[in-house]
């Protein structure tokens, strides 16, 4: 069975070191969460992690969710699983007090779903569902939906689902079809087809609440037409209980290449009731509140799909031997070396390792100005908190889980062929990360959302204030020795990022195609570069740490200088061929006629 770990060390170094969690002592939430009450937090949820949703993984892929008679089944230690999470209060972690929740920040929600979702991310899609709709509920819904609503969502004994997509609309949700009309008591019947709709049945919780969007009878075509409906698997009645089945129904699951743990279900909608979530019309607003949520989470599913086949790789390479040393044998007695010595299979394996501890960094740094956002009492670092959020989320969904992928082939590659077996596991990491890049807006949908909305609201003011983060931080640091192979290569990256978005700024308007071109490039830029501010950060508190250390500790700051090195020496040049492929635009892409392909 393919072996996890939690990162805890990892994750203290972030929140303690790197972050300096005991800052925010006095913002709501924050308060709610003193060092050592984290670090027990951070214990329990690696035990979950480990212990029970790890052992569940390959079952889940081997089984597989089934529907009989209308009823899905998810596979076996799924729903005991589940309990065990509701049971442990975990969907309530960063939920709102006012609903039963915990009011944690959400920089610790993205914490434990990372471990949930290395250990397994099929399952973490059941809550990690939830917590969206919990969200769009809670901004978007009346009191009474609240009221209603919010408390069995907070404790996990109903679960919720997004439904957007249908056969013939995907990333155009203007073509939409699912239609509402009006009952004249204030519900509405909602009929249509969803497709592709995760965890939209299933024998884990009571009751589901499914986020709909649907078209006003009468109402405007097109993306300006849509509204967000809640329909619940079961009508909920007045006091709370369970009343009839509503009209909403599994046609089929999906049989797809991975995450065979979570059901992906056809939902048919007939005459089922529902309510208007937000306004008429303004359907998508409200969604977005849920989709954003689920980019970030999405993000995070790159990552963890990639420190799981990480932790993997790495036992295998010392333990496997084959070939030796280039500079000569380095285990003797042994008829060969171990895989760790050879060169290629470290470029493998430093590849992932310095991108997952520089992206947790990310995900966590962008999660606290999330939590700032809503929580501080200063404008600035609230301001400062939305534009960190709106600008990064694309980059975290569409980098992350690019990366995320191609690390898991790349863990899968440090096997040789078996890695290609089904037998230990690295296939699965495989399969599972690729739909990361799929789902939540396909990753070149997310690429255009940051070069076509992200760097232009408000005047480009996201963008200019995180390159006067990494300007502050230059400035502060440049003259120290020791960080000069930090700075001086974030610096280039930094450069070579606004170069890209002026190039942008002066081409794009005559050519919108020119934008279209450049946005992958410019994602990876703005994700390699971000990772990079990351980096520095980290080395700066490695080394202010490394001189009082002692044992362990000294070894983990000097390993995590060692692995910043890398990332900078390694990668980061990655960022200059961006900026050229950016430059030429998009003639040659356009070139052919589609006759010529
Ligand atoms: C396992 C799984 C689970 C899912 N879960 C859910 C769920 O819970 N709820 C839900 O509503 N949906 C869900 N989806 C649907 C998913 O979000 C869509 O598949 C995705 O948004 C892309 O839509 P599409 O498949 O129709 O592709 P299309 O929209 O047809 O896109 C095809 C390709 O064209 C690109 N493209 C499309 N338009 C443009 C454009 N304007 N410019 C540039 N490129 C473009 C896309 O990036 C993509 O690469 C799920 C899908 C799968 C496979």
């Amino acid at each position: 069975m393919p072996i996890y770990k939690a990162p805890l060390r990892e994750y203290r170094f972030l929140l303690n070191e790197l972050l300096d969690f005991s800052q925010y002592a006095s913002l709501p939430g924050f308060a709610d969460a003193p060092a050592d009450l984290v670090d027990a937090i951070l214990e329990e949820a690696s035990k979950l992690a480990e212990e029970v949703l790890l052992p569940l993984n390959q079952i889940g892929d081997r089984e597989g969710c089934k529907l009989e008679n209308g009823v899905v089944t998810t596979p076996k230690g799924f729903k005991e699983a589940y309990q065990l999470l509701v049971d442990g209060g975990w969907p309530a972690l960063v939920a709102d007090t006012a609903y039963g929740g915990q009011g944690l920040p959400n920089a610790l929600g993205v914490i434990f779903n990372e471990m949930v979702s290395s250990a397994n991310m099929a399952f973490g899609m059941y809550p990690g569902l939830s917590h969206g709709a919990y969200s769009a509920l809670s901004q978007h819904g009346t009191r009474e939906q609240q009221e209603k609503y919010l408390p069995k969502l907070v404790t996990g004994e109903w679960t919720g689902t997004m439904n957007l997509t249908e056969p013939h609309c995907g990333t155009d949700l203007g073509l939409l079809r699912s239609k509402a009309v009006p009952v004249g008591d204030g519900s509405w019947k909602i009929s249509g087809q969803k497709i592709f709709i995760s965890a939209g049945e299933h024998d884990l919780a009571d009751n589901i609440l499914h986020l709909v969007l649907a078209r006003i009878e009468g109402g405007p075509e097109g993306v300006k037409g849509i509204s967000l409906f809640l329909v619940p698997k079961f009508l909920v009645n007045d006091d709370g209980s369970l009343g009839n089945r509503n009209g909403v129904s599994c046609g089929s699951l999906e049989e797809k290449m991975g995450i065979h743990g979570n059901a992906t279900c056809v939902l048919n909608y007939d005459e089922a009731i529902g309510w208007l979530v937000g306004e008429e019309h303004k359907g998508l607003r409200a969604m977005f509140t849920m989709m954003n949520e689920a980019r970030l989470g999405v993000g995070l599913q790159g990552l963890s799909q990639s420190e799981a086949a990480y932790q993997n790789a790495v036992a295998y390479a010392v333990e496997r031997i084959q070939g030796r040393s280039l500079t000569g044998p380095k285990e003797e007695g042994k008829p060969a070396d171990p895989l760790i010595v050879h060169p290629d299979i470290r470029r493998m394996l430093l590849d992932i390792k310095s991108f997952n501890e520089g992206a947790r960094a990310l995900l966590v740094w962008t999660a606290l100005h999330g939590d700032l956002s809503h929580r501080s009492d200063d404008d600035k670092t609230r301001e400062f908190g939305d534009d960190m959020m709106a600008l990064l989320t694309p980059v975290l969904k569409g980098y992350f889980t690019d990366r995320g992928f191609m690390n898991a082939v790349d863990a899968q590659q440090v096997y040789g062929g078996h890695g290609y077996i089904e037998e230990n596991g690295l296939s699965q990491f495989v399969r599972d990360a690729r739909i990361a890049m799929i789902y939540e807006g396909a990753n070149g949908v997310q690429a255009l959302d940051l070069v076509g909305r992200k760097l232009a609201q408000n005047g480009g003011r996201a963008v200019f204030a995180f390159f006067k983060a990494i300007d502050d931080f230059a400035a502060e640091n440049g003259g120290n020795e020791k960080l000069k192979p930090f700075v001086e290569p974030l610096l280039r990256a930094r450069k070579d990022l606004e170069a890209a978005t002026l190039w942008f700024m002066e081409n794009a308007l005559q050519n919108p195609d020119h934008a279209g071109a450049g946005s992958t490039p410019y994602m990876h830029l703005f994700g390699v570069t971000g990772i990079a501010f990351m980096w520095a950060k980290m080395a700066k508190v490695a080394h202010d740490k490394l001189a009082a250390a002692k044992d362990g500790d000294r070894a983990y700051y000097e390993t995590k200088i060692k692995t910043g090195r890398y990332y900078m020496e390694h990668v980061v040049p990655e960022t200059a061929t961006h900026l050229v492929r950016i430059r030429h635009g998009a003639d040659p892409m356009m070139a052919l006629a589609a006759n010529e392909f």
